[in-house]
């Protein structure tokens, strides 16, 4: 740990608590709810609270569990408890995410049964699944595509989480048609899981779940062993976890759970801020206590905060004041568009560690991953350390930015294998005529690119999109990347096949692939030549696999909202400001359709979001993005109150 942490954090710890806080540290007996706004020092009282219940009351370590949301959120907890208390006041502490802790008492308790090499991480992992298990040949009515079979997974996982197993959902009306695949695929999803004794995450949960409920002895023993539970952002909680807890806290229920339903941000996942709206009814003997000061943020970004989520209909009104008297600047900015947006930031970036910043107090938050490539790769030109955990797909190994790519590299060397298998989809030549692509080219000794207007039975459509194909082999060698890629999408007809492709699949899809392809646009105009931009894309898809920079020293942070809760920052800039960005075109649908629910979410989000600054916030407001005419979005509005 870097010194100027532990100094920082010492620092902090001295202040004084307010009395509030210091009442809640004081109430340990019985239930207690702490409902209060973002940055009022929630998340310390919670250390503050284990610190008082082992350092004054001599309560042993072994009988608490503290809960928080994420990976992230879990080491900064136990790095602020290393901070106060000693590694044998610490011994035997029961802390983490419900899924770690969860998944560490099955391992415990059904020690043959989890094979941790047997966790299906991701989604993509599922569906390799569902397809080498054949249980997708058995589903009625039939779902092959992978998008629908993504969303299917996410709405079974989305029932998991409320624990509503497939026998109870046969008896429920179900809402829409992408739940009518849902409940097709789930019986299937979980027998090839079991066959293979595979598990996903949600597994862990109803696992443990199950396992208290119907092993007497276990529960007995996990409730004489944990006397004291608490569970940091309570909002988020969903019902499988709920009923997990209120089986470990009984029967004493010493249980304190900690929230602010302004930040509940994970319905997509089952989460329900009912629970915390209502634990009062759950637990009738709750203390209630509420923290009205903001400890974290200068006035106006409490402020901007707080006349944006009024907006919201579904929430429990709290007050919100600035402890600081003295105030900063915040900046709304509107570059021409996503390119530019970065590298301003990264320009002020640069600015701010030349006064004496630290990389790792500032923080770059997006909505989407889209909105993150082009900050990672200016901050990586100007070699600034930045630490960014994408879990999705590379840009530059996305399928449409593969044909672009493709025809570039084709185009610089028309013997290379690996471009022409990406591009071939788009010159409707099936994969099944490569190999005769190959022995042709081997018998005419002529590059593998130039042979395929040679194969036989070529339709009429296939010749066309070949002529094209072959004007691109003798064009695009001439222009600069930028040019190039209009050439390959106008003249070399993948606006065409992109088109196409739009009637056979979802609408969804054909826009990712046309967004995707104006980001590359936007990324080659920033070179001269084509070699340099392959060159450049080659070094990118390098530094994704090592997965960014992994060592200690200070970096700048790229992450999603999503990610960021909890957290804070001296300085955030936030991306992409503009209507189906933020709030996200999801939610613009579904307000469409009259419902309100997708942008409520959304308004926590951007609260999330902005909350999580101290001093100063930079709100990026692109004029263009993706190639395409923006409008900003209404919270920028509602947050300026007008
Ligand atoms: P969030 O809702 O975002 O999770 P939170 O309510 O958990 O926020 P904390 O992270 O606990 O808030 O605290 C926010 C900041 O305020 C931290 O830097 C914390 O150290 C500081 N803080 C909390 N209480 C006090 C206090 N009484 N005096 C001074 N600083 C405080
Ligand atoms: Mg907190």
């Amino acid at each position: 740990v870097p010194r100027k942490m532990i100094q920082q954090l010492a620092h902090k710890s001295e202040e004084p608590l307010h009395p509030e806080q210091e009442r809640a540290v004081h109430s340990t007996e019985g239930p207690l709810l702490i409902l209060a706004g973002a940055g009022s020092g929630k998340t310390r009282v919670m250390t503050a609270r284990a610190a008082h219940l082992i350092q004054e009351k001599g309560v042993d370590s072994r009988s608490l569990m503290m809960v928080t949301f994420t990976t992230k959120a879990a080491e900064e907890m136990k790095h602020r408890l290393r901070g106060q208390l000693s590694p044998a006041q610490l011994n035997g502490l029961i802390t983490g995410t419900f899924h770690s802790i969860f998944f560490k008492i099955l391992l415990h308790e059904r020690p043959g049964e989890w094979d941790p090499q047997r966790l299906l991480k991701q989604d993509w992992l599922k569906l390799k699944l569902l397809r080498e298990s054949g249980v997708l040949a058995q589903m009625d009515p039939p779902v092959t595509s992978e998008a629908e079979l993504s969303q299917a997974l996410s709405i079974i996982s989305r029932w998991k989480n409320e624990y509503l197993l497939p026998e109870h959902l046969s008896i429920r009306p179900l809402d829409t048609a992408e739940e009518q695949s849902a409940l097709a695929l789930y019986p299937l999803y979980e027998e090839a899981k079991q066959r293979g004794r595979w598990f996903d995450f949600d597994d862990m949960l109803i696992g443990c779940y199950q396992l208290l409920r119907t092993d007497e002895t276990v529960r007995n023993r996990y409730q004489s062993r944990i006397r004291y539970l608490m569970i940091d952002e309570f909002q988020d909680i969903n019902r499988v976890q709920y009923e997990t807890v209120k089986l470990f806290a009984a029967p004493e229920n010493n249980l304190c759970v900690i929230g602010d339903d302004d930040q509940s941000i994970y319905a997509f996942r089952g989460s329900n801020p009912q629970y915390i709206l209502g634990f009062s009814n759950d637990f009738p003997t709750a203390q209630t206590i509420t923290l009205e000061v903001n400890y974290r943020s200068r006035p106006s970004i409490v402020g901007l905060g707080y006349s944006l989520i009024g907006n919201n209909q579904a929430r429990h009104a709290k007050k919100l004041k600035s402890f600081h008297g003295e105030d900063g600047e915040n900046y709304l900015f509107y570059p021409d568009d996503e390119e530019e947006q970065a590298s301003r930031i990264v320009d002020e970036i640069t600015h701010q560690l030349a006064h004496g910043a630290s990389a790792d107090q500032m923080a770059i938050l997006f909505r989407t991953h889209e909105s993150a490539r082009p900050v990672v790769e200016r901050l990586w030109e100007a070699k600034i350390p930045f630490a960014f955990t994408g879990e999705e797909e590379p840009f530059y190994r996305k399928q449409a930015v593969r044909w672009g790519l493709g025809y570039l590299r084709l185009a610089k060397n028309p013997d290379d294998a690996d471009a022409l298998r990406d591009v071939l989809p788009t010159l409707y030549i099936a994969q099944s005529q490569w190999n005769a692509i190959r022995s042709q080219a081997i018998l005419d000794d002529v590059p593998l690119a130039h042979v395929l207007p040679r194969l036989p039975g070529l339709k009429s459509f296939q010749k066309t999109q070949l002529k094209a194909f072959l004007a691109i082999l003798d064009e695009v060698p001439k222009l600069t990347p930028a040019q190039a890629l209009e050439f390959i999408y106008e003249d070399g007809k993948l606006r065409d096949y992109v088109k196409k492709k739009n009637k056979e699949r979802p609408e969804q899809e054909s826009q990712a692939a046309t967004d995707d392809l104006q980001q590359l646009y936007g990324a080659a105009k920033r070179h001269e030549t084509i070699d340099s931009f392959l060159h450049f894309v080659t070094q990118q898809l390098n530094r994704d696999r090592s997965g960014a920079r992994q060592n200690a020293e200070p970096s700048v942070q790229v992450m999603s909202i999503h990610r960021a809760k909890g957290l804070e920052f001296d300085t955030v800039f936030l991306l992409d400001l503009v209507e189906g960005s933020l709030p996200h075109e999801y939610a613009l649908d579904e307000l469409r359709r009259g419902k309100r629910d997708a942008i409520e979410e959304e308004r926590r989000l951007m609260y999330v979001a902005i909350t999580r600054a101290r001093h100063q916030l930079f709100v990026g407001i692109p004029q263009e993005r993706f190639g395409r005419k923006t409008r900003v979005s209404r919270f920028i509005k509602e947050m300026a109150g007008l």
